[in-house]
């Protein structure tokens, strides 16, 4: 026999797994993880890539450093509010706290006074008809695409959905309301033309089978030159002549008016003047959590929460607890980073421009994620070296800019002012990193893909 097998000197499983630091690991993750990563690193060990005296030390290695989910927190720096790649509305300090009490057994379902069962969600119910008085009823559900199968599966069933040719919209990632619309078994009825559609198109297709009248706002593009719409206060006194429900789906989530985004449709008023249902998403400029949030007459609710389809689509404590404290809370983070004082927050990048001795350019951000299609919002941006994207994506905190033109752009409309201090960290550890890794910076630049938000 000549030399002993290394292998034979790689710590056995039960040994690793009684070590006392794995052993810890154990509170922060399932046995099955911490199973996982001890065997991948006496995997590891018997292909040859470590030693066996190394196996220990990679275990303890994965388990520090290892965050429960793999969800990165980011610092959003691209001047986008509702950045769907980056999770869309950041949740209010509020909505933090309120979803973290509702973490564990909570009272949901349950009315503490009485001890019997209550309905679901009534304070995310409350809430909502506060801040929308011309509701009679709301209902929660998963998301807003939730909302609009329910609500065309509840009123049309196999009937007939009428809907206008100039709104049949794709709302990102390849999802396109018409075919989620078909795929609950109601027919379209597409009236009118792309640009062009008239009151006469809609009650010319009203008969028998038609379940309901869908009007959809067109939150991510507009449509300009020769075009006629039909608002919704001339389109409802039509669909109730013959005692058809009219939907309307926002989108956006504004429960009211939005001066600095006056093409935008709000609940308040699409209600007023005569929807029967409005669609809304939560986590767009409502600013809450990924919720669908419906709002309507007590009927169309009831017909919608009767449906066995509701109890699919239903939200979770955890939404529903979040859509509560945004309503009842101060500004949520998305409304605040809307309405951004201009000057403000062109103080604000040039000072931190000054720390990181970088240009201020002009850099005009958006609403982003299905709102203001087209409205810019003007601002400014700290610009620094492309290749300076990449390590700050991956550093830590992550940041998240905007490549163009060679630069990267850093825009702090969306980024909390305490974390100034971070950011200016993260730049600087940046700059170290690309300077080690590629001391010929000035001649060999990597280029590092752009971040451009492509799903609503
Ligand atoms: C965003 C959007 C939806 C989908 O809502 P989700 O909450 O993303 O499911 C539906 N309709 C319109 C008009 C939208 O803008």
């Amino acid at each position: 026999m000549s030399t002993e097998d290394p292998r034979r000197r790689i710590p056995r499983t039960d040994q690793l797994l009684a070590h006392p630091r794995v052993q810890a690991a154990g509170e922060a993750m399932s046995e099955r993880v911490v199973r996982d990563i001890v065997s991948a690193a006496q995997d590891r060990a018997r292909r040859g890539d470590i030693t066996p005296e190394q196996v220990l030390e990679e275990i303890l290695a994965a388990v520090g450093e290892r965050p429960a989910a793999s969800l990165r927190p980011v610092l959003n720096a691209t001047g986008v509010i509702v950045h769907t790649n980056l999770g869309r509305a950041p949740l209010s300090e509020a909505a933090r706290r309120a979803l973290a009490d509702a973490a564990g057994y909570t009272d949901v379902e349950f009315d503490l006074a009485t001890g019997a069962r209550s309905r679901r969600g009534a304070g995310a119910r409350a809430a909502l008809l506060a801040a929308c008085p011309e509701a009679e009823d709301a209902l929660v559900v998963n998301n807003g695409a939730a909302a609009l199968v329910l609500a065309t599966t509840a009123l049309a069933g196999t009937g007939e959905v009428v809907l206008s040719r100039g709104e049949m919209i794709e709302i990102g990632a390849g999802f396109r309301l018409p075919d989620l619309i078909a795929s609950t078994g109601a027919r379209l009825c597409e009236v009118g033309t792309t640009n062009r559609t008239h009151l006469g198109d809609y009650t010319d297709a009203f008969g028998d089978s038609t379940g309901c009248v869908l009007s959809i706002h067109t939150s991510n593009y507009r449509v300009i030159g020769f075009t006629s719409t039909v608002p919704i206060c001339e389109l409802a006194p039509a669909c109730h002549q013959v005692g058809l429900p009219l939907v309307a789906d926002l989108g956006s989530g504004l429960l009211e008016p939005e001066s600095l985004l006056p093409g935008e449709p709000d609940a308040r008023t699409a209600l007023r003047d005569g929807a029967d249902l409005v669609i809304t998403s939560g986590d767009k400029l409502l600013g809450g959590p990924q919720a669908g949030i419906l709002l309507g007459r007590r009927e169309v609710i009831a017909r919608l929460a009767r449906h066995p389809l509701a109890r699919a689509v239903r939200a979770d404590k955890l939404a529903l607890a979040a859509v509560e404290a945004t309503l009842t809370g101060p500004v949520p983070p998305v409304l605040a980073a809307l309405r951004t004082d201009a000057d403000e927050l062109r103080e604000r990048t040039m000072r931190m421009a000054e720390r990181l001795d970088a240009p201020v350019v002009e850099h005009d951000g958006r609403v982003g994620g299905g709102g203001g299609a087209e409205v810019p919002l003007p601002g400014w941006a700290i610009s620094l070296d492309e290749q300076l994207a990449a390590p700050l994506r991956t550093g830590d905190p992550s940041v998240v800019g905007t490549v163009r033109d060679g630069a990267c752009l850093l825009d702090l409309r969306c980024v909390p002012e305490e974390e100034d201090d971070a950011l200016v960290a993260a730049v600087l550890a940046a700059r170290k990193r690309t300077a080690r890794i590629d001391p010929a910076a000035d001649t060999e630049r990597a280029v590092a893909p752009g971040t451009e938000e492509d799903a609503r």
